[in-house]
């Protein structure tokens, strides 16, 4: 079996992924806050996971991996959009939710296997702020709960933050009731207009934090193997889960495995409104830019180190997969081929390329192989390219393999040409069926004739375009 290895932030190294359950591989990653379409930065996390999520299915087995991300959908910047806008938070969050998913698809990210909202699980963060009262961790002040991050001896372990540097750096709200600058909120009041639920505290709703600790623990129990978002999120958010889930179940270990990837950034600089780079993933589809050539952009760059968004890479991405997806084209890729490949046990991982994607999610390095990989001349030397980039999520739809600009494929040939020999294969097959092998010698010649080459897989022909290919001499058939 292929070995994993991740960085895990809470030991700082990297190390082999060891599965709690092997057959149960559980992994969480922070969602979206659903007040407005998602902008491109909030892509990032995502994609990361992805391929995570792909990876450990590829090695662990489909049925053996669950993947949650939640949304995010009591919060006082939703509360304020909806104040602004004089629309209703429920529509606001639905919408955004679809918006979300539309954008996310487009990108070939799989929806996760569940979805948890934070006011499905109300009851949840009720019963574990309560267990944290019991147990010393968390105390009660004017209608706030607060967590004494006194309590917890390991608070700031995570970020490697001393309580010293946390209080000197952090922008801390300070509050009258606080017994510690750092303590932060479970649940807080809500007053008219705002949503709130009935509580032991009073009507009120829940802090931020809370909602990862209660839905993780709904869905995986207090132990899980890898939790995930942004480095931005690493302080004050997943320090105060871990505080959280640890001090509420002493004998659980929350996540074994802390991934964080590193911020997107445009043309070299911060992403912001005010710098006027700011955009959304749906600004970029609906400039016409493919899902597949955004995502061939983020892969090429390691989840730890910050990703830069550029023109040059856009057009860079878009030029590959021109050229793969031509070679895929010309090679009869589609369902049926994969179908007789896998039959004749070829359509597997390019071993290289699985150890080193396997290698902390090196991505920059797995597409470095898919270029060696595709130079292969026939479909059989080509399964391990096609079975890479598909793991990668970069292609959309086998049965119709996208012809970006719809333009010519990598090896020269145009769909229309395409569709000609393709229309020419299915005749010699015809042909052979009816025992008429005059007219499938003619196919065949008129095939040689212009070049293209023709290799048999599994009952299934495939074709490339061979030196001197010609297309003119396709036409004289008839
Ligand atoms: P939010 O909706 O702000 O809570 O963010 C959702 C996710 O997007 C979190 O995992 C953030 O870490 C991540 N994120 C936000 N901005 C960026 C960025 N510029 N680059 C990468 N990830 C980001
Ligand atoms: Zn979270």
């Amino acid at each position: 079996m292929t070995t994993i290895r991740l960085h895990n932030t809470k030991t700082r190294r990297k190390e082999d992924f060891v599965p709690l359950d092997p057959g149960n591989v559980r992994i969480y990653l922070c969602g979206p806050t659903v007040y407005a379409r998602a902008h491109l930065g909030n892509a990032r996390p995502v994609l990361v996971f992805d391929v995570l999520y792909r990876l450990l299915r590829e090695v662990f087995g489909e049925a053996a991996v669950t993947y949650a991300r939640n949304f995010t959908d009591v919060d006082d910047k939703i509360n304020a959009a909806a104040a602004e806008s004089g629309r209703e938070i429920g529509d606001i969050t639905a919408q955004t939710i679809r918006w979300y998913h539309e954008d996310m698809d487009a990108l070939g990210a799989r929806r996760p296997d569940h979805e948890p909202r934070a006011t499905g699980h109300i009851p949840q963060m009720i019963a574990m702020i309560e267990d944290l009262i019991a147990r010393g961790h968390a105390y009660e002040a004017e209608g706030h709960v607060l967590f004494a991050v006194d309590s917890y001896e390991a608070y700031g372990a995570l970020s490697g933050r001393s309580l010293d540097d946390m209080i000197a750096g952090a922008r801390v709200e300070v509050a009258p009731y606080k017994r510690n600058a750092m303590d932060f909120v479970l649940w807080k009041p809500s007053g008219d207009g705002q949503p709130g639920w009935d509580s032991p505290w009073g009507m009120g709703r829940p802090g931020w934090h809370i909602e990862c600790s209660a839905m993780t623990r709904a869905l995986f129990g207090d132990s899980f193997d890898i939790h995930g978002g942004g480095t931005d999120l690493m302080f004050p958010h997943h320090e105060n889960e871990v505080a959280q889930s640890c001090c509420a179940a002493p004998d659980g270990e929350f996540a074994q495995v802390w991934l964080h990837n590193e911020m997107l950034q445009v043309e070299g600089r911060k992403m912001s409104k005010s710098l006027g780079n700011f955009f959304t993933v749906r600004d970029l589809l609906d400039k016409g830019i493919a899902g597949e050539v955004i995502r061939l952009v983020f892969l090429g760059t390691h989840y730890g180190k910050p990703m830069d968004w550029t023109e040059t890479r856009r057009a860079e991405a878009e030029t590959t997969l021109r050229r793969w997806m031509g070679i895929l084209a010309g090679h009869g890729f589609g369902p049926n081929l994969i179908e007789a490949l896998r039959r004749d046990g070829k359509w597997q991982a390019d071993p290289e390329f699985l150890g080193v994607l396997a290698n902390d999610l090196n991505t920059p390095g797995a597409l470095a192989r898919l270029h060696v990989l595709s130079k292969g001349k026939t479909a059989a030397q080509l399964a391990g390219f096609a079975y890479g980039l598909d793991l990668l999520g970069l292609v959309p739809d086998w049965s119709a393999l996208p012809r970006l600009d719809g333009g010519e494929g990598g090896d020269g040939v145009s769909e229309k040409v395409a569709a000609r020999i393709d229309a020419l294969l299915t005749e010699r097959a015809q042909a052979r069926a009816d025992r008429d092998w005059d007219r499938a010698d003619r196919v065949r010649d008129i095939l040689t004739d212009a070049g293209v080459q023709v290799t048999d897989v599994g009952g299934q022909a495939t074709w490339t375009a061979g030196p001197g290919f010609d297309a003119s001499r396709l036409e004289d058939m008839e």
